[in-house]
């Protein structure tokens, strides 16, 4: 359900497009139980996209106390994989979709689709066609003229009967004989244009192997499915809007009791980011991306990988609602549902990701004390640690700098700061390398400045995060950006991808904290100053961390509330 705010004390619930045909189909008696469905084709990995479709789903057998089905269309032999079937049931169970143990196969339902075809031939809507492919598109017409009749068209009950249980049987030849419904050559709506029902074709099945030789279409067999399962609402993308008549023919010619019914709804685009299968493989087999799951992709393993949270994209797709028209949300909209989800949950943690060495020349050689800090200043049920502290530290190159520029408040030479979580302390001296390049800072500190002491003498306008060198745990942090950018063009003229050269960054010689020692895959973190951290499920080792930045902690977003 979409809220509205229309005043600060009034919040108007207004319900989506779906939910009001599914109230009406209540209050007329025409439903009882809703019972909704996911149908994924087992022949790749989910992407957000699919996610949508599965929220869309399960939410609403939640909200009406319904059943969520899990069904895989696997109608189609030559591009499924039963490797898909597992990391499908994976994806869906961890974006929140709840089938529990409903998962089912259209290949299951193979003979009652059998037995409907029969049906339709006995009752003269169906018949055995021997046009070829060529000649059934020329026989179709154009979306101008009225296709033709085939003149197969008028054969008899007798010889459809028989003809097809020999194309079954395996005695033509693939693409020699189809069995066709018998709807109308002229109607304005092309699919109704006696549409190819089942095809003879020789392709082994990942669950019915070679029993079948023929297959059913998909405008035949999804409502068939649909209608088997005791579906009442099947919803699907807005390109299927011009098959509807046809799914409305075929539950309505084979006489189901309260048959299912097809709505459409957008498909989710998002910015910036790359969906297409066909590009994904490219990236994947030229080594751009690691794999389907790489962060900077949006299937539902890379986006896990990542570290987005399953409650981040329910919200996300709650703010995106449910449309009848086609746009496209921003990337940074996803963004910020993953930072308000992480804000709360995540121990925030001091992490130095382009390291210099601060050394204060006055605190004691060899000596480390604990500090006390909390896990998060927001949320005092995360707890607290210790964070050594001691004479060399590491800070970020960023935050100190010779010659200043106005408004800078970090360190450089003669300015005091804040130590996060420790002192004040005040540039003396640096050292640069034969280019140039600071190496090192020189400090003193303020005994009296500790955090939590009530020290108020005098004020700093800066504080800077750091870790202490002897206790600093080094790590590999990943920072990502879209992989393309839409401003720039998602294409080059000749067709391949203009992708963002700094989609990804390596950065190997970084430090956190002691207390990030033993972080088990897909542990969160916020690095304070840096962003929202997640250790890498595939490439992460207990002697060598590995960080991905799920994403940084400012934005321009700003949601539309
Ligand atoms: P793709 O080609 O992008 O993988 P698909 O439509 O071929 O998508 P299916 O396995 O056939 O993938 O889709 C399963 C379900 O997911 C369908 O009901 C489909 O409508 C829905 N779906 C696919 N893409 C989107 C999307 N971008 N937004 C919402 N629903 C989608
Ligand atoms: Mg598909």
């Amino acid at each position: 359900m979409e809220k509205e705010h229309v005043s600060e004390e009034k919040e108007v619930v207004t319900k989506n497009f779906i939910e009001q045909i599914i109230d009406k189909d209540i209050a007329e008696g025409k439903c009882k139980k809703v019972i909704t469905r996911f149908p994924p084709e087992p022949n790749g990995y989910l992407h957000i996209g699919h996610a949508k479709s599965i929220l869309l789903n399960s939410g609403l057998a939640e909200k009406y106390n319904g059943q969520f089905n899990l069904r895989f269309d696997d109608t189609n032999p030559t591009k499924e994989k039963t490797e898909f079937v597992k990391s499908i049931e994976d994806d869906v169970q961890w974006i929140g979709g709840k089938f529990d143990d409903r998962v089912f196969f259209a290949s299951n339902y193979f003979e009652q689709m059998y037995e409907a075809a029969v049906t339709l031939i006995k009752k003269g809507k169906a018949y055995v066609c021997d046009l070829n492919a060529d000649e059934i598109r020329e026989y179709r017409g154009t979306l101008t003229e009225p296709g033709k009749n085939s003149p197969y068209r008028d054969r008899s009950v007798e010889e459809n009967l028989a003809l097809f249980e020999q194309m079954k049987n395996g005695e033509f030849a693939d693409g020699t004989k189809v069995l066709r419904a018998k709807i109308d050559m002229a109607s304005p709506n092309i699919n109704m244009r006696d549409p190819i029902l089942y095809r003879v074709a020789r392709m082994t099945h990942h669950n019915t192997g070679d029993k079948w030789c023929i297959y059913p279409m998909y405008d035949f067999a999804h409502p068939i499915e649909d209608a088997i399962e005791g579906v009442t609402h099947s919803i699907c993308t807005l390109e299927f809007e011009d098959h509807r008549p046809l799914y409305d023919w075929v539950v309505t010619e084979l006489g189901y009791e309260n048959p299912p019914k097809q709505i459409e709804f957008a498909k989710l685009y998002l910015t910036n980011v790359i969906t297409g299968k066909r590009y994904i493989k490219k990236l994947v087999e030229e080594g751009i991306v690691d794999g389907w799951d790489d962060p900077r992709l949006v299937s539902i393993a890379a986006l896990r990988r990542r570290g987005f949270t399953p409650e981040s994209i329910r919200k996300f797709m709650e703010l995106c609602g449910v449309s009848k028209s086609n746009s496209s949300v921003d990337y940074a909209m996803l963004e910020y549902c993953i930072r308000e989800d992480l804000k709360m949950k995540n121990d925030r943690v001091m992490a130095v990701l382009d390291p210099i060495k601060l050394i204060i020349d006055n605190y004691p050689e060899g000596e480390i004390e604990y500090l006390d800090v909390q896990n998060n200043q927001e949320n005092e049920e995360l707890g607290t640690r210790k964070v050594p502290f001691g004479r060399e530290l590491y800070i970020d190159r960023e935050d100190f700098m010779i010659e200043p520029p106005k408004k800078y408040f970090r360190l450089y030479p003669g300015n005091e700061v804040r130590l996060m979580h420790a002192y004040f302390v005040k540039c003396i001296d640096y050292k640069t390398d034969e280019n140039g390049n600071v190496i090192e800072v020189h400090c003193t500190y303020d005994k009296e400045t500790r955090s939590g002491s009530g020290f108020t003498g005098r004020k700093v306008k800066g504080t800077i995060h750091w870790v202490e060198c002897t206790t600093a745990v080094p790590v590999e942090v990943r920072n990502y950006e879209n992989i393309v950018n839409e401003e720039l063009g998602v294409y080059n003229e000749d067709g391949s991808l203009n992708l963002n050269p700094n989609s990804l960054t390596v950065l190997k010689n970084c430090f956190v904290e002691p207390y990030l020692k033993g972080a088990k895959a897909l542990d969160r973190f916020q690095f304070v100053r840096h962003g929202y951290f997640c250790v890498d499920s595939k490439d992460s080792r207990e002697d060598k961390l590995v960080f991905n930045r799920i994403v940084s902690l400012k934005s321009s977003y700003k949601p539309n509330k």
